[in-house]
């Protein structure tokens, strides 16, 4: 693969034949002491980490190093590193769960891979081959495995983080690089079983702007909306609902992808999630959602708990305030929930508004039918109880394991 040779002053030129990122070159040196693991019902989303890493750098005379998985420990940095200075890090969140078979399983992974490559190449980053980082991921996986453990809901949350670590002041691209990958275990998102959130919708400050980053799962798109955060969390409201343009359009609730149920004048139900325009996050959550929904509707899967008769006309829609607040009073706004890795499926409860709040349909444990539907086949497939498509990816034990054998 042709990759980028340094121009010396931080800007990366075409074409040099470097070395691209090689799994089968892996080293792995295994910690001395394996830390004690926590029980399960203690840990916190994203708290506890795992025993091991994958590290690779990327160098441009040379190309990227041969990875190493080692005793996860603390990274070294100089201060003037690009991505300290001037935010130059992406990153991914996945899931492995264990299967029926005792086998990890990731969900989709291809999807993250590429979205991952998108994000590099967004941030001026260093390109690496999307296959050699999935081949890390499942290495890493077989070596700490014993974190994952055998309860239902439990799974293990991959962060796979690319960082410039080129060193200077100049406002330029990274031509260096640090690809980390750490394993945090979780269990389910909210221990109370389903539990519906309240988001405030907030218009003084935007989560992404067209033409910005919101496309990308870029570290500098999530530090500016703690502060806001704070404020609604002050207020009483859990997550912030962002809104964009004069005319309120509803785009990402939190971290996570807005999906409503909405009525309609034939007894069919609407589910509308924003459009891809570049200010929102291509989940796949998301898409899976969407993929799921059109399935059923199209009588090839039958969602748990729904008739098979019942449709769900699934679009990629814009939608505004205005349209929640008229769905609402006119009583079909049916569901609201939000989508993403880290929860699979989370409801949605109230919209605070200028000072009202949009109150949703009450349901029993939280999740309203439609919800439910999608998080309990979503949450079946990552655990390998049902197979969709190629959607579940079985990580098998030692392949291509070098120098120590795990
Ligand atoms: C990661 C993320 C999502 C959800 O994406 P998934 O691939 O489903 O985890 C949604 N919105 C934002 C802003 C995100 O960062």
């Amino acid at each position: 693969m042709a990759l980028w040779k340094s121009t010396g002053n931080g800007t990366l030129e075409g074409i040099s034949h470097v070395a691209d990122l090689d799994a089968s070159k892996l080293t792995v040196t295994l910690s001395e002491t394996l830390k004690p693991i926590p029980p399960p019902d203690t840990w916190q989303f994203g708290n506890i980490m795992t025993d091991h890493m994958v590290v690779a750098e990327f160098d441009p005379e040379t190309g990227w190093s041969d990875p190493e998985i080692k005793p996860r420990a603390p990274l070294s940095l100089d201060p003037a590193s690009s991505c300290v200075q001037y935010g130059t890090t992406v990153f991914e969140g996945m899931k492995a769960y264990v299967g029926p078979d005792g086998k990890p399983r990731l969900f989709r992974p291809d999807m993250n891979m590429a979205r991952l490559a998108r994000s590099a190449e967004r941030m001026a980053l260093p390109p690496f081959n999307t296959d050699q980082v999935l081949a890390l991921i499942k290495q890493l996986i077989i070596v700490d495995r014993r974190w994952i453990p055998l309860l239902s809901e439990h799974s293990m949350y991959i962060r796979p983080t690319l960082m410039g670590t080129r060193m200077g002041l100049s406002v330029a691209a990274s031509d260096h690089a640090t690809l980390c990958i750490f394993l945090s275990p979780t269990g389910p998102y909210f221990r109370s079983g389903g539990k519906s959130i309240s988001v405030l919708a907030v218009f003084d400050t935007v989560r992404a702007w067209p033409g910005g980053t919101g496309g990308h799962k870029v570290a500098l798109n999530y530090s500016p909306g703690f502060l806001p955060l704070r404020t609604a969390q002050k207020q009483g409201y859990d997550q912030i609902l962002w809104l964009l343009g004069d005319d309120m359009k509803v785009t990402e609730a939190g971290a996570m992808n807005i999906f409503i149920v909405v009525r309609r004048d034939d007894g069919d139900v609407d589910l509308f999630t924003p459009p891809l325009d570049g200010t929102i996050l291509p989940g796949v959550t998301r898409d899976s959602v969407l993929a799921l929904a059109e399935a059923h509707t199209a009588g090839e899967i039958n969602l748990p708990g729904l008739q098979k008769t019942s449709r769900i006309h699934a679009s990629e829609r814009t939608f505004t305030m205005d349209d929640l607040s008229r769905w609402s009073s006119d009583g079909k706004l049916l569901e609201a929930f939000g989508a993403g890795t880290a929860v699979i499926i989370t409801s949605i409860g109230k919209i605070g508004f200028k000072g009202e709040d949009i109150i949703l349909p009450e349901h029993e444990g939280g999740l309203g039918p439609i919800a439910n539907a999608f998080r309990t086949r979503i949450l079946d497939i990552q655990e390998g109880k049902e197979v969709w498509k190629n959607w579940g990816v079985v990580v098998d034990g030692k392949t291509a394991l070098t120098k120590t054998e795990v």
